[in-house]
């Protein structure tokens, strides 16, 4: 059994020794991400230095993703440990001043969303629990009242869903981690809270500006204003995550799975690899077992054919990470191959003039029955291409740069390797070798000409 859905594995406490680690990548990750919304600074450097460490010494690409917090709101704090009980239809106050809150205001440390909001605007606390719409707005104050009640207690979320923050994506915290993190090199940078194409080009530049190093961005689709220019979004980045987690707070839930395909689409229209996260196993954070409905929406993101699964709490802080991790391994081998086995919509949905060149490879695949794709890739452009044509078949991806092999590790049926001996002799056979297949027609792509040969 292949597995051609690519695991992107949160680390954290319960992950980040070398022994798990590695344990995590004989049992399927493909890649690892550093939540930078928790430790910061040298804390995750040593977790990008350990999985380096078991990257090379498992001989295998692994990409590091880091992920920037954003700016994600929170309330300040209320004068006592205690829940706050807040009614509908009574009036609620958030201002910028520190004295500890109560049952009729609290702080909100954020001027540029006071300064944001107007009135009519949906303020959504403690994960959608209460909702709330704003009266009028002060220089310093919000007016708002509640229209769903619950309990409130300090430093609870504030989503504010219909409107549009001016301003940076990136706070001052994300800038001085992301100084920080670019001296790591990681393979990707995961922006937060995105709200506009520009987002993406301000954090290239930051980039930029700072390494010669190819890092990649994968924008994070947690608001409504990105599900409205995701096409805008999709085009400027390196890659795509579907952030359900914020999403479905800012977006009426029932809207997720119809707005998580829609993106598939799109990235695989424009090439760009996409990830589908949060709370796939989340009951794996306690228990041994997944729920039938996890073992369904992992095995329906491989049919979706999205690129790759995320785990969060489940192998950061969750019982078994290892044991998350072959779980979910085991539920997108046997739907990725059932997907080969029954296909039912081969070449379909993405009929562009642009993907001429892929489809040509991918169809010169599929009508010779072969059994890989191998590609000879310095860019990993081409292969990336190929992988969004979404074949049945694997793709080798032989590469001479190791950044390269790592971010093909997050393209969907793609096995990079990094091999310059490979690559300079350009032996198909050692290639295929990697993946133990035996016979059959193999198409050949190298520099765009595409050929074909029998194993
Ligand atoms: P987070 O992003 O885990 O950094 O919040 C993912 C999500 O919101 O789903
Ligand atoms: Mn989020």
């Amino acid at each position: 059994m292949m597995k051609f859905t690519k695991i992107t594995a949160s680390v954290g406490p319960k992950s980040d020794t070398r022994a798990v680690l590695t344990k995590m990548v004989r049992a399927g990750v493909n890649l690892f991400r550093i939540n930078f919304s928790h430790d910061t600074g040298d804390v995750q450097g040593k977790k990008i230095d350990t999985i380096r460490t078991v990257a090379h010494e498992l001989k295998t690409p692994i990409a590091v993703i880091v992920d920037l917090q954003g700016p994600k709101h929170r309330i300040g704090n209320f004068a006592t440990e205690e829940k706050y009980k807040l009614t509908v239809g009574q009036r609620f106050v958030f201002d910028s001043d520190e004295t500890p809150g109560d049952n009729t205001r609290v702080c909100l440390p954020h001027p540029d969303v006071i300064a944001s909001m107007r009135p009519g605007d949906r303020i959504l606390l403690n994960d959608g629990k209460i909702e709330m719409r704003v009266d009028r707005t002060e220089p310093t104050k919000i007016i708002a009242t509640v229209v769903r009640g619950n309990e409130i207690w300090s430093r609870r979320g504030f989503n504010l869903p219909d409107t549009f923050v001016d301003g940076s994506v990136l706070t001052d915290k994300d800038m001085a981690d992301l100084e920080y993190a670019i001296t790591k090199n990681p393979d990707y940078v995961a922006v937060s809270f995105v709200q506009s194409a520009d987002d993406i080009a301000y954090v290239r530049d930051f980039i930029t500006a700072r390494t010669a190093h190819k890092i990649k961005i994968i924008a994070k689709i947690e608001r409504p204003h990105a599900v409205h220019d995701i096409d805008n979004i999709v085009a400027i980045s390196d890659g795509i995550m579907i952030a359900r987690g914020d999403l479905a707070v800012e977006m009426p839930f029932e809207q997720v799975p119809a707005i998580s395909r829609h993106i598939i689409r799109v990235c695989r229209q424009m090439n760009k690899p996409v990830i589908m996260a949060t709370q796939m196993l989340a009951s794996m954070v306690e228990s041994e077992f997944p729920t039938r409905a996890e073992i369904s929406d992992v095995a329906n993101a491989a049919y979706l054919r999205a690129d790759s699964c995320m785990t969060s709490e489940e192998t950061t802080i969750g019982v078994n990470p290892t044991h998350t991790v072959e779980t979910m391994s085991r539920i997108l081998s046997y739907a990725d191959m059932d997907t080969i086995a029954n296909p039912y919509d081969w070449s379909r949905i993405d009929n562009i003039p642009e993907n001429n060149w892929s489809r040509s490879v991918a169809s010169m695949a599929h009508l010779n029955n072969a059994s890989a794709i191998v590609v000879f890739d310095r860019d990993g452009i081409a292969t990336t291409q190929i992988s969004c044509r979404r074949p049945d078949m694997p793709i080798v991806a032989v590469c001479n740069d190791e950044t390269v092999a790592n971010q093909l590790n997050l393209s969907r049926g793609v096995f990079p390797i990094y091999d310059t001996e490979i690559f300079g002799r350009r032996d198909t056979d050692a290639a295929v070798k990697t993946l133990k297949i035996k016979m059959g027609a193999i198409v050949i792509v190298d520099d765009g000409t595409i050929s074909l040969r029998e194993l």
